[in-house]
């Protein structure tokens, strides 16, 4: 059970990338954005990816070094195609751009199709909230990603279809929603496998509507469980109505193609909005409000066996200080998949854990 520095991590990571084709400034961005996400606390989308990206790139699904197009454009938006791309370099490209359209047009969207998994949203949104500016991020996974059942349903139609919002705050931690609009993002139960434990209850929905523990249950093929809508069984029309208008925004609006029964290549369609928050109200009164609402909430009485009212963005927040001092640790299962790849391309230097 190795425990790692992050800068092992990444580098493991950025030279596994490199050898199985990547070039450098590309593996270096991949590999951090992932660690981040390690850092964070969501190992569902850390280095656990290693190994699946690569896969990609060897059924020719993901092309390191593929040009981003802007394939349309106005002075507020942009519409681009990712070619096969990492998600990570594609999508921070494209908040880059619609930073930079926000604060010339005051508010903008960019709209990617055709880029691979871009990890963990939360970093994508920060940027602009970083900026001063508020960014809202959401993708889909192409129409192929089907992980989760639509409410009353046991089969899967949609993915895991996550949003990000991010705000600019004088607070000391960033204040970012990011969630999957299901009752887990399908990385969760993956590492539930990987780490050989079962699903708790209120994940997983069985094909015949009985609930079902067994990770595995969702990858078998063909699929004898669905992952449950956020809200679950009792209020999860909502997180299925959530996901169902993220599809049609990224899936549709975006171009990047909707759940059904032809679709078969998994992308994350990516819907990326930045709005300039001077325009509304001045940065100072905004900051000073949003700090004064963190401030009330946290004002709440807690449930009992909860110690404290967070806000959204401080768990990762404080996972994080945490995990820099004590390390990221990665399960076995992972880490030896990693090794062999490194072995697989002859990577020199390669850490022994
Ligand atoms: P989650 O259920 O852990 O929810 C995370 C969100 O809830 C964060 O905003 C966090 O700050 C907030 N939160 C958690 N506990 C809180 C508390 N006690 N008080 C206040 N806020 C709290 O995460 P998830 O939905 O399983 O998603 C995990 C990650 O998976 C996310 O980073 C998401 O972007 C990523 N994801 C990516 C894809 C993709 O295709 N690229 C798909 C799905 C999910």
């Amino acid at each position: 059970m190795p425990i790692f520095k992050p800068e092992e991590l990444r580098q493991a990571s950025s030279d596994v990338f490199q050898a199985a084709g990547a070039p450098k400034a590309e593996a270096d961005l991949v590999a951090d954005f992932l660690v981040r996400a390690n850092l964070a606390g969501h190992d569902s989308h850390g280095v656990i990816r290693v190994p699946q990206y690569v896969g990609e790139i060897k059924a020719g699904h993901l092309v390191p070094g593929a040009p981003i197009q802007i394939v349309q454009e106005t002075p507020s938006t942009a519409l681009i195609n990712g070619n096969w791309g990492f998600g990570q370099v594609i999508a921070k490209r494209a908040t880059e751009i619609a930073i930079e359209k926000a604060r010339a047009q005051k508010i903008s969207i960019v709209n990617v199709y055709n880029s691979n998994h871009i990890g963990r949203l939360g970093d994508y949104p920060q940027m602009a909230a970083q900026q001063d500016m508020i960014g809202i991020i959401m993708v889909n996974a192409g129409g192929a990603g089907q992980s989760v059942a639509p409410f009353g349903g046991t089969a899967k139609r949609l993915a895991t279809n996550p949003i990000s919002i991010a705000v600019p705050t004088a607070g000391e931690v960033p204040l970012i929603l990011d969630m999957a609009t299901s009752v887990v993002a399908e990385g969760k139960v993956r590492i539930k496998r990987n780490r050989k434990q079962k699903t708790p209850d209120g994940w997983l929905i069985g094909i015949d509507g009985n609930p079902v523990n067994d990770p595995e249950a969702l990858y078998a093929n063909p699929p004898r469980a669905a992952i449950l809508p956020l809200g679950g069984l009792t209020a999860g029309h909502k997180g299925y109505g959530l996901a169902f208008m993220i599809e049609i925004l990224t899936g549709i609006l975006a171009r990047n193609g909707y759940s059904n029964e032809k679709a078969s290549r998994i992308s994350n369609g990516t819907v990326v909005i930045v709005i300039d928050v001077a325009t509304f109200i001045p940065v100072e009164e905004f900051k000073r409000q949003v700090l004064d609402l963190i401030r009330y909430i946290k004002t709440s009485p807690c449930m009992p066996g909860v110690d404290e009212i967070l806000v959204p963005g401080e768990p990762e927040y404080r996972e994080e200080k945490k995990r820099l001092k004590k390390g990221i640790f990665v399960e076995d299962e992972t880490w030896n998949q990693i090794k062999r790849l490194a072995e697989e391309f002859g990577v020199k230097s390669f850490i022994s854990k």
